[in-house]
């Protein structure tokens, strides 16, 4: 159980600014959704906090700045589950998810028992035991993708950052990723942030959200009031239709020029 403070966290390539002064605190066992156009800044800050990119600001762990913890320690905090992962075509599918166990192990160590259990067990839940010893290289995008979640999972890290994690799965596997993700919320206090284009999707799983455009926020909060037709329409110049479910459930729904009912 852990909590993520950002404090006016400013990304610059070069001259350009990606993010401008975010600030944030998100709760232990609190899922904040990113969402925003491309180009957004989104995968830029989560790139940020866990300490991929150089940026001003700061950034901490049950209020410890990350910039202070040993890069293991780091690790040992913070899972990540970039866009485009790296992934070693030659690799089984349980080497790769072990990786998410080197926090622990160091990177020449045996991994113990413990780890292999908990890989298994990783697995398992994302019925993935049967990619165990298929080579990453022969796996379909979905697949690999699952497997890259997997690895985040094994890290047993507090706090998870998820970028686009679903992008290449099926209907049945995202939910099957996502509802992992949101029992391990419930039941170990897992804090989320997650960046994610599927609009429904992240307002569904996400406890609030945040609008990035340019680089700067441009609405939070729940979803009920991010996801407002007017302001989709200002920030991704889209049309779309809101519904709301009687069990609260926002539904983005995009419509067609010339589609009359
Ligand atoms: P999002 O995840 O919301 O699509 P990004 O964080 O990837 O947005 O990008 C934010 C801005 O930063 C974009 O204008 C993008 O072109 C720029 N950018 C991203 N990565 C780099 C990089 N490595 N070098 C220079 N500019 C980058």
């Amino acid at each position: 159980m852990s909590s993520l403070e950002l404090r006016d966290v400013t990304v610059r390539y070069g001259r350009r600014t990606a993010v401008t002064g975010f600030g944030d605190t998100v709760r232990s066992g609190e899922w904040l959704g990113l969402i925003g156009p491309n180009g957004a800044g989104k995968s830029t800050l989560l790139r940020a906090v866990c300490g991929l990119v150089d940026h001003a600001g700061e950034v901490l762990v049950d209020g410890v700045s990350l910039a202070a913890r040993s890069r293991a320690r780091r690790a040992a905090l913070v899972a990540y589950v970039p866009q485009d992962p790296v992934i070693p075509d030659d690799m089984t599918g349980e080497e790769y998810v072990l990786l998410g166990r080197s926090p622990y192990v160091g990177y020449f160590g045996n991994e113990s028992r413990h780890d292999r259990a908990m890989v298994a067990a990783v697995l398992e839940r994302l019925e993935l035991t049967g990619f165990a010893r298929r080579r990453l290289g022969q796996l379909s995008g979905g697949e690999r993708q699952r497997l890259v979640i997997a690895r985040a999972l094994a890290t047993e890290a507090p706090i998870l950052l998820l970028d686009e994690p679903t992008s290449a799965l099926d209907i049945g596997h995202q939910q099957q990723a996502l509802e992992l993700v949101s029992r391990l919320r419930r039941d170990h206090g897992l804090t989320v942030v997650s960046a994610m284009h599927d609009l429904t999707l992240a307002g569904l799983y996400s406890d609030r959200l945040t609008l990035l455009h340019e680089g700067v926020v441009v609405a939070a909060g729940p979803s009920s009031e991010v996801l407002r037709p007017d302001t989709l329409a200002e920030f991704y110049g889209v049309r779309v239709t809101v519904h709301h479910e009687d069990d609260g459930t926002i539904v983005v729904i995009p419509r067609r020029d010339d589609f009359a009912r």
